[in-house]
């Protein structure tokens, strides 16, 4: 019989999901080995500037869970990636690669996975010029603005006209990825709300097809964007992007009114699709991991969290999801470690 205490579970990816699956487990009594291929924790969150569905702080809520990962044990190992891994009868040997070609050895009797997602390359879209006209960025880049505008360190003249496109890449089967990416409605809305709020007379338009709200709160923070912050929502896809004395001229129609609708800005906003990236597809591969069609991870058929022989999987590398769904996915992963870690006693 093994005691508890010796039972090590490896996590990879410090993001919102993986901290959380590590602070279970090592909640629990648990060894817990958390692998971050950047020189720092946080993922995407540590990335955003504000978050919906409440206008809540993610340093704060991330800080929180980086203190308590510290306080439970965790062992944190930034900069290093898993290189490979070897199955045991009851687990894995793995090797992690880390600073300066370093390399390690270790053993596992579990694994979560938490890779997170990564953003579709939206210059596959040519008509909107993301990559030739500097004033075109994607959501995550928008974050990034939004960050430094309001702590005064922003580079550019703060936008008068910002426009906002949605599902760049998703819900497109010609160019991107048939699948709808779920959360980039409220990231949209989120951000037309954060200028309005930094600049309350900018003007805010977003082009949608649709608009997908569903969650706790969700429906009620894309109407006070609309009614509280006068953010514009036109239902239209514009088919290009011209440059035009130094702005953005976006024409496109109104196919709720059948108007034809012509804005400039200064800045627009793509609403990117979200896929899997590199280190999902690396794990699916070292851990011959279940995917769907499109590379994210798969939970196995009945079965929460896990992915594979003796391997769960949370977040972003399951499909988009949103920070508290992020955490309640770490959550599930670790107490599915725990209920095995349990049942070897
Ligand atoms: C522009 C934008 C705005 C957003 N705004 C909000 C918001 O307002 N509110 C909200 O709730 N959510 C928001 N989100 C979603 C939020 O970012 C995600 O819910 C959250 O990041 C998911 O966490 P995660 O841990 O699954 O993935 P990630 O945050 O992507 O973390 C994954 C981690 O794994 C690491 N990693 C990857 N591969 C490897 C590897 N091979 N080895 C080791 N480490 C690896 C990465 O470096 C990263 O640190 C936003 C997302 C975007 C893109
Ligand atoms: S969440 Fe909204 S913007 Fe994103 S793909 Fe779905 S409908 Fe389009």
């Amino acid at each position: 019989m093994s005691d508890r205490a010796e039972k090590t579970a490896l996590v990879i990816g410090g993001g919102i999901a993986g901290l959380e699956a590590a602070i279970t487990i090592a909640g629990a009594g648990h060894q817990v080995i958390l692998v971050e291929k950047s020189p720092q924790l946080g993922g995407t969150t540590r990335e955003l500037y504000s978050s919906f569905p409440h206008w809540e702080n993610p340093a704060e809520l991330l800080q929180g869970k980086i203190d308590e990962a510290q306080k439970t044990g965790v062992q944190v190992k930034t900069g290093f990636e898993v290189i490979s891994s070897q199955k045991q009868a009851t687990g894995y040997q793995v090797v992690l690669e880390g600073p300066g070609q370093k390399r390690e050895e270790l053993a596992a009797d579990a694994v979560v996975v938490a890779t997170g997602f990564e953003l579709f390359d939206v210059s596959a879209y040519g008509e909107y010029g993301y990559g030739s006209y500097p004033g075109v960025v994607n959501t995550l880049e928008f974050e990034a603005r939004l960050r430094e505008w309001a702590r005064g360190e922003g580079k550019e003249a703060p936008p008068q006209t910002v426009a906002f496109i949605k599902c760049v890449g998703s819900r497109d089967r010609s160019k991107g990825y048939p699948y709808c990416s779920k959360i980039c409605c409220m990231i949209t809305a989120k951000q037309a709300g954060l200028v309005k709020e930094l600049w309350p007379d900018s003007k805010c338009y977003v082009f949608y097809m649709d608009y997908r709200a569903a969650g706790k709160g969700y429906e009620e923070f894309v109407r006070s964007v609309i009614e509280e912050k006068h953010v514009r929502y036109t239902r239209g896809r514009p088919a290009k992007i011209l440059p035009e004395d130094g702005r953005l001229l976006i024409r496109t129609e109104d196919t709720l009114m059948g108007v034809p609708v012509e804005i400039r800005a200064d800045m627009v906003v793509l609403a990117a699709a979200m896929q899997p990236g590199p280190g999902t597809r690396e794990m699916s591969r070292i851990f011959d991991l279940n995917t769907d069609q499109y590379g994210f991870l798969e939970p196995l058929s009945g079965q929460a969290a896990r992915v594979g022989e003796r391997v769960f999987a949370a977040g972003g590398c399951i499909f988009p999801v949103e920070n508290q769904g992020a955490l309640q996915q770490g959550a599930a992963a670790g107490a599915g470690v725990v209920a095995l870690f349990n049942q070897a006693r």
